[in-house]
């Protein structure tokens, strides 16, 4: 073990039985999926209005080439990160993810109880009827269709209510966890934690950021990122700026000693 820092926790993920992680882009990045706010980012060719409801109504087809230029990675795998955390919720150490990602890795790498805070860019929904299509269909669609953006489903009412948008959270829109209900679920979640574990994110963007402070007192908050987060000097604080792919590899194989 290269640190005491490392080594501390260690025994706090070893001893610990309510595990709550929260995930930002850093996670996938280290599976080649680039990172929105980072220098390389895609914000840094793209303004946050080309992320918004405003920009998906008035330009359909030139939002859903974007996302899929760009938010859509049916290719991409899960890395040693994702598959160490379903490891541990399987473990029974890990209740829930909660998680900025739109990719789907971490259910891809078997993890079960994942709240996509965010949504998800594996479907898209009818605005109207919520019927719900796969985004590999909707590229079929595209591909073959003028107004693909368009339900054909609920084909009574007008166009521009019937649109299909993918099922990502964008600026100005409401995702389903963004309710009171949606909220006092994760607050939840986040209370019964007997230690919370940030992977990835700087916990800049509200109100992701806030669910840290939902901890109760002395629930110890790991933090392994790249770059600074508010909460890195709080009393509970265990900053590790590595990677996570590596970091918890160290981390398990002291928990979960491979066998040689
Ligand atoms: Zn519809």
């Amino acid at each position: 073990m290269e640190s005491s820092l490392l080594q501390t926790c260690t025994n706090l993920i070893q001893n610990a039985k309510n595990i709550v992680v929260l995930t930002g882009a850093g996670i996938s990045t280290e599976s080649g999926i680039k990172d929105f706010r980072s220098q390389t980012g895609i914000y840094q060719m793209a303004p946050e209005y080309i992320l918004s409801l405003d920009n998906f109504y008035q330009n359909p087809d030139g939002f859903y080439q974007f996302a899929i230029e760009n938010l859509y990675h049916p290719e991409a795998r899960p890395n040693q990160g994702h598959e160490i955390l379903a490891d541990w919720e399987n473990d029974g150490k890990v209740s829930h993810i909660i998680t900025q990602n739109i990719d789907g890795l971490h259910q891809k790498a078997g993890s079960k109880q994942v709240i996509e805070f965010h949504g998800t860019m594996k479907t898209a929904s009818c605005q109207k009827c919520r019927k719900t299509y796969n985004t590999e269909e909707m590229i079929n669609r595209r591909n073959t269709m003028d107004e693909f953006y368009v339900c054909d489903h609920c084909s009574t009412s007008a166009k521009n209510k019937r649109y299909i948008k993918p099922d990502v959270v964008l600026f100005g829109d409401t995702g389903e966890w963004f309710t009171m209900e949606g909220f006092n679920e994760i607050i939840n979640i986040i209370h019964q934690a007997d230690c919370l574990l940030v992977l990835g994110t700087s916990l800049k963007v509200t109100p992701f950021s806030t669910f840290p402070q939902y901890r109760r007192e002395g629930t110890p908050l790991i933090i392994v990122n790249k770059g600074d987060t508010p909460f890195d000097h709080n009393k509970d604080s265990y900053v590790i700026h590595d990677s996570i792919g590596e970091t918890l590899t160290t981390i398990n194989n002291h928990i979960n000693p491979p066998i040689s």
